[in-house]
């Protein structure tokens, strides 16, 4: 064989093994997000992009702030203590329809969100979820629940523990617009926390005047540094404002999967 014909076939070949990997790389992770979605302001990527990298994964360890804090600050006010939902209600009105039972509450599918009867402007907010074990379904229907900022601004919940999904929607994200710095989730069946600080989104003259941030702490790593915000969260969509009050009731998701909450505080930042 001659080099020229060599060199043509190794070529033929490499180009043959590429795409046989490429098949391979799809079939281990199949596209969960999208290509045709609009671009985020000031942004290369998509809302749910598909190219978006994925979050390195960092394992929480054991700090003193990611175990389960038992007992709230002296002066938060405790919106969940593992006995009943009488700091919630329905989103849609009358009482809440999520069970309580063990210490924990937990998502009954189809009941609705539930959302607090006090309403809040910035604060300071601690949440512990447990995902469902076994893990059942993938992506997004994999233990999907939310943390609803002002009822409007979702710290996503999800199974991120060894479960491929859209960068902008696993756990820990501003669902549709800012992923989490790392994944530092536990597995299915722990518990895990969120330290949330939040500012509230400023209005006037019917428009925005500070898009609000968020801070997060997941499982005591940081994940979301003073991130500001884009607008409330919207699914394959581009965010749009909508004004509202400074003070608004926090909520969480029911999408349909049995997420568990326990140990739900929150202190209201002075001076707002
Ligand atoms: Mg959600």
């Amino acid at each position: 064989m001659n080099p020229r014909t060599r060199m043509v076939r190794s070529a033929v070949i490499g180009a043959l093994l590429a795409a046989m990997a490429a098949v391979h790389a799809e079939e281990e992770n199949p596209p969960t997000g999208f290509t045709d979605t609009p671009r985020l302001p000031n942004s290369q990527w998509r809302v749910h992009d598909d190219n978006r990298p994925r979050p390195r994964i960092v394992a929480p360890g054991t700090s003193a702030m990611n175990e389960h804090s038992g007992n709230p600050p002296s002066d938060a006010i405790v919106l969940f203590d593992g006995r009943n939902l009488d700091a919630w209600q329905s989103d849609k009105g009358g009482p809440a329809g999520w069970k309580v039972e063990h210490g924990y509450m937990e998502v009954v599918g189809g009941s609705g969100e539930i959302a607090t009867k006090q309403k809040f402007g910035d604060y300071q907010l601690h949440v512990e979820f447990a995902e469902p074990s076994p893990a059942t379904g993938k992506s997004q229907e994999r233990g999907n629940s939310g943390v609803f900022l002002a009822g409007l601004y979702e710290v996503q919940i999800l199974d991120s523990y060894d479960n491929y999904t859209y960068a902008d929607g696993q756990a820990s994200a501003i669902y549709g617009q800012s992923p989490p710095l790392v994944n530092a989730s536990r597995p299915p069946g722990e518990w895990q926390t969120y330290d949330i600080v939040f500012n509230t989104p400023r209005f006037a003259d019917g428009k925005v005047k500070s898009s609000g941030f968020v801070t997060v702490f997941h499982n005591g790593v940081v994940t979301q540094n003073h991130t500001p915000l884009l607008g409330p969260s919207a699914h394959h969509a581009l965010p749009v404002w909508k004004p509202h009050d400074l003070l608004m009731p926090l909520k969480l998701q029911d999408h349909h999967m049995p997420v568990r909450f326990r140990n739900i505080w929150i202190r209201p930042i002075a001076d707002q």
